[in-house]
């Protein structure tokens, strides 16, 4: 079935209470966030959404947007909410400030496979980064502290 592409107002109003507070650079930023009829597929994995910098001919058909960014509608509808904000402020930490104040895309902050933690251990700096973040949240998770924020 052919993918189309249609307005996201739902995630367009979950960034705008993000942005303010998690990622103010942003507010200088024109951002569009728009649904995609399906998930895709890459390397094996699914792609829930994406963060995409818009340049030269792609901005100037877009009308100027720095940014977009887009949501797999079919995955979108199966979220919780909380979910929901954690993939767009997960979308919205790849649209950063990068060299020469020009606008570009962050990469992850760990690369990893399951199993090389499992047979290796926290073997990197950003392993142990990861891990030491995770094991914070889930002792604040298992002591019920804002599970929110
Ligand atoms: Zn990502």
């Amino acid at each position: 079935m052919a993918i189309f592409f249609t307005e996201a107002p739902e995630v367009e109003e979950i960034a705008a209470q993000i942005v303010p507070t998690t990622h103010p650079h942003l507010t200088y930023a024109k951002m569009r966030y728009v649904f995609r009829s399906e998930h895709t597929k890459s390397q094996g994995r699914e792609i829930w959404a994406t963060a995409n910098l818009l340049t030269g001919r792609t901005k100037f058909l877009s009308g100027g947007y720095d940014f977009l960014i887009d949501v797999a509608e079919d995955v979108w509808n199966t979220l919780s909410t909380e979910q929901k904000f954690a993939l767009i402020d997960h979308e919205l930490c790849h649209c950063v400030v990068g060299e020469k104040e020009a606008w570009a895309i962050q990469g992850h902050d760990i690369e990893e496979f399951t199993a090389i933690i499992d047979r290796h251990g926290l073997w990197s700096d950003a392993a142990k980064e990861f891990a030491a973040v995770v094991e914070e949240r889930v002792w604040r998770e298992i002591h019920g502290e804002n599970r929110a924020d």
